[in-house]
C-alpha cells in the first residue's frame, strides 16, 4: 500500500525504530547533565552562539541554554523546567530519573514486553511510591530548615555564602506567611546592591524601596496611617508639547497656569479630606505642590516604579488611583509605619504593613558575583517556601529513593503479570540517584548502591544514604543531608510521567525540513 499523499513530506519512524530513537535522544541529553549532579558535581561552560559564557551546575540553566531540536529532548528540557517551577529545586535529578527510566524500559522491550504494558506498570509503580514517601518523611523544625536550605544550595557558592543566603530566605518567608501557613512570594522583594560582601546580605521587615522622600522638611517617620498610591504625578502639564493653544496675551497664558496650580493644590486638598499621611506616585512632584504637602503634613514620594506601587498595593491593601480626584476612600491603604533610613550610605524607604512584606537587601563584591547570589536566592527562597508550607523533609544522598525502592520491589511481588517486571525495572531506576552522586564524587557507584541498600536492610532504617565524603553509607540526617519532600515528590511525578509520554509514542511523522523543490518530469518541460 502507498502511503498516503498527507505524509509525502515526512519522514516516517514507528514501532520500535521510533522507541529506540525517542529514548536514545533521551539518555543523550540525561547523559549530558549527569555529572553536574550533587554537591560534587562539575560545573559546565555554556558559549551562545555570541560567544557569551556562563558557568553553572544548575541542570535546568544547562538545558534550557542548550539549543535542542529533537522532541523527545524537549519534553526533557520541560519535565524539568516545571520541576524548577513547582518545587525550585532537583531539576537535574528529574531528568537523570527519566533517562533511567527509559534505559530501564527499552530493556524491557527487547525481552519481548510492549512498551504499554511497561507504561502501566511505571503508572503504578509511582503511585505506589507517592503513597509510601509519607512513611519515610520527617517532621522539620527551624535548625531543620537551615539545613535543608543549605543542602539545596550545595556545589553553589562557598559555605558561609550558603548560611547566610539559607539564614536570611527563611527569615523572608517565615514574615510574610500568614495564618493559613501560606506564602505569596510576590510580597518578597530583592534588592541587589554592589559593594559589600554577600556575608552582608540582609532580610527588612516591610517594603523597602531606595527612595528618599521628596523634601527634607517632611516628617522622616509615620508611625500608623493612610497610604494613597498614584499611577501618575502631581505636576503641571508642559504646554508647549502636550497643547495646542491659541495664546492671544501674556495675560491668557499666566492665568491658565494659575488656574492648573489651582487644581494641583485642589488634589492635595483632596488627599488631606481623605485623611491621607503617605503618598507614592509613578511620576513627578512639582515644586509649588511639594511646599503644600510639607505644609499640610503629608509624607511624599515621586517616581515609584509601578511594579513598586502594586507591591505596595498588596501590602497596603490600596489601590492604584489614575486620578485623586476620582480617588475613593476604598483605594487608599492602611500602613504600620513608613520611615527613611540610612544604610551604607544609601536612602531607603521602608513600609511596615498588616499585609506583611519582606525585603531582601542582597550584597555581592561585583557585577557576576551578585548574580550568582540572585540565582541562590530564587532557589533557597523556592524551597523556604516549600518548608514553611508544607513542613515535611526526607533523607537525601539518594536515601530516600533507595527506601522507596525497597517498599517497591516487596510491592511488585503482589503483581501478577508482566507488569510485575515493569515495577521492579522503576525500582532499579529510581536508585539511579545514589549511583550518581557517587560517580561524581570518584566512588565506586554499584558498591556505593549495594552497600546502602545493605545498610537500609540491614539496620532497618529509612535515612541510610551515601556518604560522599567516605564512600560509605550514612545516616543523612545525622549528617544534615534533607530535603524538602516536595522536591522528591515532584521529581518522581515528572520523571515518570516524561517517561510514560515517551514510552507511549509509536509513530515518529517528521516533516521533512529542506524541501528541495520538485523536479518537473522532462515531458512537461
Ligand atoms: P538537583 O538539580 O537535582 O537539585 P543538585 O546538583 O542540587 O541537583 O543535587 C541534589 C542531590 O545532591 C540530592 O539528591 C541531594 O540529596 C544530594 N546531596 C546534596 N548534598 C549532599 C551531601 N552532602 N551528601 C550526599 N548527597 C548530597
Ligand atoms: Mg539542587
Amino acid at each position: 500500500m502507498s502511503e498516503a499523499p498527507i505524509l509525502r513530506d515526512t519522514i516516517r519512524s514507528n514501532g520500535r525504530e521510533a522507541l529506540q530513537k525517542n529514548i536514545q535522544a533521551a539518555l543523550a541529553l540525561s547523559e549530558a547533565i549527569r555529572s553536574t549532579l550533587g554537591p560534587k558535581g562539575l560545573d559546565k561552560l555554556l558559549i551562545d552562539d555570541e560567544g557569551r559564557t556562563l558557568v553553572t551546575n544548575d541542570g535546568v540553566t544547562v538545558l534550557e541554554t542548550a539549543k535542542v531540536e529533537h522532541p523527545v529532548a524537549k519534553m526533557m528540557i520541560n519535565a524539568s523546567s516545571t520541576q524548577d517551577r513547582i518545587a525550585k529545586d532537583g531539576t537535574t535529578s528529574t531528568v537523570i530519573l527519566a533517562g533511567e527510566m527509559l534505559q530501564n524500559a527499552w530493556q524491557l522491550v527487547l525481552q519481548g514486553i510492549h512498551p504499554s504494558t511497561i507504561a502501566r506498570g511505571y503508572r503504578k509503580a509511582e503511585q505506589y511510591v507517592l503513597q509510601c514517601i509519607p512513611e519515610i518523611k520527617l517532621n522539620s523544625n527551624a535548625k531543620i530548615n537551615e539545613t535543608v536550605v543549605k543542602t539545596s544550595l550545595a556545589g553553589k557558592g562557598h559555605y558561609s555564602m550558603q548560611e547566610v543566603i539559607a539564614k536570611v530566605s527563611l527569615d523572608a518567608v517565615q514574615i510574610v506567611v500568614d495564618e493559613n501557613n501560606s506564602v505569596d512570594m510576590s510580597k518578597i522583594k530583592l534588592i541587589s546592591q554592589t559593594g559589600g560582601r554577600v556575608e552582608d546580605s540582609k532580610v527588612f521587615k516591610g517594603l523597602m524601596l531606595p527612595k528618599n522622600r521628596i523634601s527634607s522638611d517632611m516628617k522622616k517617620e509615620v508611625l500608623g496611617g493612610k497610604i494613597l498610591l498614584v499611577d501618575g504625578g502631581l505636576e503641571k502639564k508642559n504646554v508647549s508639547t502636550d497643547l495646542k493653544l491659541n495664546v492671544g496675551s501674556i495675560g491668557i497664558l499666566e492665568s491658565f497656569r494659575q488656574e492648573e496650580r489651582k487644581m494641583l493644590m485642589q488634589q492635595v486638598d483632596k488627599i488631606v479630606e481623605h485623611g491621607v499621611d503617605v503618598l507614592a506616585c509613578r511620576e513627578s512632584i512639582d515644586d509649588d505642590v511639594k511646599s503644600y504637602l510639607v505644609e499640610k503634613g503629608i509624607q511624599a514620594f515621586r517616581r515609584v516604579a509601578r511594579s513598586d506601587l502594586n507591591m505596595l498595593a498588596r501590602a497596603c491593601g490600596a489601590r492604584l488611583v489614575n486620578s485623586i480626584q476620582t480617588s475613593r476612600v476604598n483605594d487608599i491603604g492602611d500602613l504600620v509605619s513608613s520611615k527613611n533610613i540610612n544604610i551604607d550610605g544609601k536612602d531607603f524607604w521602608i513600609v511596615e504593613s498588616d499585609g506583611k512584606a519582606a525585603t531582601i537587601v542582597a550584597k555581592g563584591s561585583t557585577v557576576d558575583i551578585l548574580g550568582e547570589v540572585e540565582r541562590c536566592f530564587d532557589d533557597s527562597l523556592g524551597v523556604s517556601v516549600q518548608l514553611i508550607e508544607d513542613g515535611f523533609v526526607v533523607c537525601g544522598g539518594g536515601a530516600s529513593y533507595v527506601a522507596l525502592a525497597r517498599r517497591l520491589r516487596r510491592y511488585a511481588e503482589t503483581i501478577p503479570g508482566r507488569e510485575q517486571l515493569a515495577i521492579e525495572a522503576y525500582a532499579d531506576a529510581i536508585e539511579v540517584i545514589v549511583r550518581v552522586l557517587a560517580e561524581n564524587a570518584g566512588i565506586d557507584p554499584i558498591s556505593a548502591l549495594l552497600d546502602v541498600v545493605a545498610e537500609q536492610t540491614n539496620s532497618n532504617s529509612d535515612q541510610i544514604g551515601i556518604n560522599l565524603t567516605t564512600g560509605k553509607p550514612g545516616n543523612m540526617l545525622d549528617l544534615e543531608v534533607l530535603e524538602p519532600q516536595g522536591i522528591v515528590k515532584q521529581a518522581l511525578i515528572g520523571a515518570t510521567e516524561v517517561a510514560i509520554s515517551v514510552l507511549r509514542i509509536d509513530d515518529v511523522l517528521w516533516a521533512k525540513q529542506d524541501l528541495e523543490m520538485p523536479e518537473l518530469p522532462e515531458d512537461e518541460m
